[in-house]
């Protein structure tokens, strides 16, 4: 186990051009780390600069404590899992497992060898497949013993560039639980990189989203999704993404395409008077009034949806609406490093599965515009972010944190001493 610092890493390759630039992160002892962003932003790089097979550049990168910038990847006593399983296909699968272990000789004997290749096979549930070759394995078995001979080692951290991308939708859910449930009893740092926004919220204790090489934002996923520090990090988290709306400063109120809302009290002050900024709701904060009553505070409008989709526990509808050429430009822009492929000029809500809006309906929605962010479109920055109640996001989350792995432990323990 051990607590990885990086201290403002930054990795140029032969071109000069940063791939990684200035990033700094604290992980603790135990903790599971996310590293996401879109294709290219410097996820993979920063992971393999950490596991030692990429130069650092500028910087310095600690493992408990002890700079370790220029010591061979097998002499910092990390784990990787990647991507493609890396498993070698003339062992089986027992001798898969058991390989780390064999090449450190002497330091266990057969016994202990075997030992851990049950607790991994038990862990894994691969008992059935030990004496098979892996070319006799689906993907998502021999994922499993890429994983199983990543934690045999008493490695100090366990790192995982992208290892659920080759699996199918059902698969990589059901690897996701496995992998969540095996780092919490084993208590073993982990950082693990991913570009699946669902992978990174669900697993991480703590998720660091990247664009083009610099850290935007590190928190909880909760922090991510309730108060994202800027543009890119609102829209990239959260599925469907959240909606941004051309919205235009005028006194105390905000006009946005289909109605009008007070405007927060960070806006109304800001000297913004006139501006065009951008607002964000989310997709699930909108409400179809025809379902649930319009509550207190609460702003309804009429809007002419294009088409919907009828999930069974919820129903999406779509409705377009005509961006001013300012934040057009923007938000086309947002979209493609988001790699996103909606049409950012209409809007998406998620509605209950009860509403019967179809396309083509002039329907009544309504959202709570506290639950709206504003973002200044020339830096992108969350004007309404609440620090505070971000501080407490943040210490409610490592409460969490701490207690689940506690309890994981204390179960360890009644395991092995029962
Ligand atoms: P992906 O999800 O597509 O793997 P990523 O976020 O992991 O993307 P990296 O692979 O870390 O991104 O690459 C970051 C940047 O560094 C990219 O612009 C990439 O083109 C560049 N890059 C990566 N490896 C090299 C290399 N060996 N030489 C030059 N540039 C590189």
């Amino acid at each position: 186990m051990a607590r990885i610092e990086l201290k403002n890493i930054v990795k140029k390759y032969g071109d000069g051009f940063p791939a990684v630039n200035d990033v700094s992160l604290d992980i603790a002892d135990g903790e599971f780390v996310i590293l996401v962003g879109p294709s290219g932003c410097g996820k993979s790089t920063l992971l393999r600069m950490i596991v030692g097979l990429e130069d650092i550049s500028e910087g310095d990168l600690l493992i408990d404590g002890k700079r370790v910038n220029d010591l061979a990847p097998r002499d910092r006593d990390l784990s990787m899992v990647f991507q493609n399983y890396a498993l070698y296909p003339h062992l089986t699968v027992r001798e898969n497992i058991a390989f780390p272990m064999t090449l450190a000789k002497g330091k266990l004997d057969r016994a202990q060898i075997d030992q851990r290749v049950q607790r991994a096979a038990d862990m894994l549930e691969l008992h059935e497949h030990l004496d098979r070759k892996p070319a006799n394995l689906s993907g998502g078995q021999r994922q499993r013993v890429a994983m199983g001979r990543a934690i045999v080692r008493d490695a100090k951290a366990f790192l995982f560039d992208e290892p659920l991308s080759n699996l199918d939708a059902k698969l990589r859910g059901q690897m996701r639980t496995e992998i969540a449930r095996m780092q919490r009893s084993l208590g073993t740092t982990t950082v693990y990189v991913t570009h699946d926004q669902t992978e990174a919220m669900t697993l991480g204790d703590r998720v660091a989203v990247l664009r083009k090489g610099v850290l935007q934002q590190v928190a909880s996923p909760r922090e991510l999704y309730e108060q994202p520090v800027n543009l890119f990090v609102a829209g990239f988290i959260g599925a469907p993404p959240m909606n941004f709306l051309p919205a235009r400063v005028a006194g105390d109120r905000l006009q946005l395409p289909f109605c009008e809302v007070p405007a927060p009290a960070v806006v109304r002050d800001g000297g913004h008077e006139g501006k065009l900024l951008i607002a964000g709701v989310r997709p699930e904060h909108f409400d179809d009034a025809e379902v649930t009553d319009v509550p207190e505070g609460a702003v309804s409008f009429e809007a002419q949806v294009d088409v919907t989709e009828w999930l069974g526990n919820e129903l999406y509808a779509y409705v377009p609406f005509e961006a001013a050429a300012e934040t057009k430009e923007q938000l086309e822009q947002l979209d493609r490093e988001l790699d996103g492929e909606s049409l950012r000029s209409q809007l998406v809500v998620t509605l209950d599965a009860m509403s019967s809006i179809v396309g083509g309906d002039t329907a009544r929605l309504w959202f709570h515009p506290r639950r709206m962010h504003v973002f200044d479109p020339s830096t992108g920055e969350n004007l309404t972010r609440d620090e505070e109640q971000a501080r407490k996001l943040a210490e409610q989350s490592e409460k969490l944190r701490r207690r689940s792995l506690e309890r994981a432990q204390a179960q360890n323990e009644d395991r092995v001493s029962a």
